[in-house]
C-alpha cells in the first residue's frame, strides 16, 4: 500500500512538473523541431497520472505499465513510443516490487528499449544523452558504491543534467532535429530536457 502511494505520488509529481514546463519544452522544440514536445508531454502525462489514479488496488508494475500505455495512446510523434513503449516494456522489472535491485533493472531495461526503438547513441542529441549517463551512474552508485537508492538517484540526476548540457553544442543525428544538420548546434534537446525533469521529480518523490 505504501509502495502504491509512492508510485502514485511520483507520477502525479511528474505530470504536474511537465505541465508547468510545457511552454519551456515547446520553446526548445520550436528551435530544432516542430514545437509540440511541451503539448505532447503535458497531455500525455496528465492522462497517465489520471489513468493510474483510477486503477483499483494496483501493484507498482501495473501502475507503470498503465502510465506507459496511456502515453503510447495519447502522445504521437517520436516521444510517445519512446517514453510510453519503454515504460510498458520496463514495467515488468517491477513485478516483485520496488527495491534498489529492481530499480536498477527497471532503469537498464528502459534505456535498452529506448535505444532498441530509436537507434540513437550518445552524441546524437536525443533523450539518450541524458539517459545513458543517468542509468550508468545509478547502477554504479547502487552496485559498486553501495549508496542508498535516493542518494544513487541524486547522483543519476546530476549525470542527466550534464547530459542535457552536452546536447547543446552537438549536432543532431536522430529525430526531427537531424533535418537541420549543423543548424541544430547551440540548442538544447527537448527530449533530454523532459527526461531530466522526470528524473528530478522521481528524486523529489524518493526523498
Ligand atoms: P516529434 O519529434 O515527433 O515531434 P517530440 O517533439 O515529442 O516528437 O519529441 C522530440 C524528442 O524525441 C527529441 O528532442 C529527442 O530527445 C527524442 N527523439 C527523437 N528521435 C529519437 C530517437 N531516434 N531516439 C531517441 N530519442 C529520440
Ligand atoms: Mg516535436
Ligand atoms: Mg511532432
Amino acid at each position: 500500500a505504501t509502495e502504491r502511494a509512492a508510485v502514485l505520488d511520483a507520477i502525479e509529481r511528474i505530470a504536474t512538473r511537465i505541465e508547468r514546463e510545457r511552454s519551456a519544452l515547446t520553446e526548445l522544440d520550436s528551435a530544432i523541431g516542430d514545437a509540440d514536445h511541451g503539448g505532447n508531454m503535458a497531455r500525455g502525462w496528465r492522462a497517465a497520472a489520471d489513468a493510474v489514479a483510477d486503477l483499483d488496488d494496483p501493484d507498482p508494475a501495473t501502475m507503470v505499465k498503465t502510465a506507459g500505455k496511456t502515453l503510447l495512446s495519447e502522445v504521437g510523434g517520436a516521444s510517445g513510443p519512446l517514453y510510453g513503449g519503454s515504460l510498458v516494456f520496463a514495467s515488468t522489472a517491477l513485478d516483485d516490487g520496488i527495491t534498489a535491485e529492481t530499480a536498477v533493472a527497471f532503469a537498464e531495461t528502459y534505456l535498452e528499449k529506448v535505444q532498441d526503438r530509436g537507434d540513437a547513441s550518445v552524441g546524437d542529441k536525443t533523450m539518450v544523452d541524458a539517459l545513458v549517463p543517468a542509468v550508468h551512474t545509478f547502477k554504479k552508485s547502487i552496485e559498486v558504491d553501495d549508496l542508498p537508492p535516493a542518494e544513487a538517484l541524486a547522483k543519476a540526476v546530476d549525470a542527466a543534467e550534464r547530459g542535457v548540457e552536452f546536447t547543446v553544442p552537438i549536432r543532431a543525428a536522430k529525430g526531427r532535429a537531424s533535418y537541420l544538420g549543423w543548424r541544430s548546434v547551440g540548442h538544447q534537446d527537448p527530449g533530454a530536457t523532459s527526461t531530466l525533469f522526470i528524473m528530478e521529480e522521481l528524486l523529489a518523490a524518493a526523498q
